[in-house]
């Protein structure tokens, strides 16, 4: 498979051809999942009538082409990262599929905790110089996900490399998970809501950090810190 063939090119690759690959593999899935994000939110959906925009004013002038910016540098940043993989994973895949959701549903753990706690950490006096880049979005569009200072794009990026401390992962799952990652933050931010019939009792708006769920963190700044779920939100009462 031209998959597996790649993924084995590049654990022994020299380093500087795999930091390209990876670097393109991460500016690949940034540009196609905020660029069709965009595209879904601000031109398909609405004509379909299918859910609703949640914000409706338009962004700052130039704010996109500020985030594009930022995300172009956290894109680099992730490519560095991602040669950590190298010497920490085994192989390319699980051994079985059930190890393979095992190392999957740790991950999400693990990821919810991690998460939370940077994100409250950097939410601290000392630390919210850095975290502020991300929270110019408060008209947040698909490109905000990842427009962040360097230093938080490091703390984004180490998420893997320190589960894989712990955890060792094939590079097709450490792959997989950080390209789910970034399609999750691009999601969250898309300012678009599918289900705006949904009630807010319904298990999914009770579970699942959904757009107008993260929307809320950036104008309002101290509830909703979670990513992918909200049950740190709810544990820490910071939900808002
Ligand atoms: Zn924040
Ligand atoms: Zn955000």
């Amino acid at each position: 498979m031209w998959v597996n063939e790649l993924l084995s090119y590049w654990l022994q690759a020299p380093w500087a051809i795999a930091l390209v690959m990876a670097t393109c593999v991460h500016m690949t899935i940034y540009f196609a999942g905020a660029g069709l994000g965009s595209y879904f939110t601000s031109n398909l959906w609405p004509r379909l009538h299918l859910g609703q925009t949640i914000d409706t004013h338009p962004p700052r002038p130039k704010q996109v082409m500020g985030e594009i910016r930022n995300g172009i540098v956290a894109c680099l940043v992730f490519g560095v990262i991602s040669l950590s993989y190298r010497a920490l994973c085994t192989g390319l895949w699980p051994a079985s599929w059930p190890m393979g959701l095992l190392q999957i549903t740790a991950f999400v753990v693990f990821n919810n905790v991690y998460s939370y706690a940077t994100h409250r950490m950097l939410h601290s006096r000392q630390l919210i110089r850095i975290h502020r880049v991300h929270h110019h979005s408060v008209r947040v569009t698909p490109w905000s996900g990842y427009s962040v200072h360097p230093v938080e794009a490091v703390i984004i990026g180490a998420t893997l490399p320190l589960f894989m401390l712990v955890v060792p992962l094939g590079i097709g799952t450490a792959f997989l998970l950080h390209a789910l990652g970034m399609l999750f933050t691009t999601c969250i931010h898309c300012n678009y809501d599918l289900m705006p019939n949904c009630p807010d009792g319904n298990w999914i708006k009770r579970l699942v950090d959904d757009p107008g769920y993260h929307r809320l963190h950036h104008t309002r700044g101290n509830v909703n810190y979670g990513f992918t779920s909200r049950a740190m939100d709810r544990l820490f009462r910071t939900i808002g």
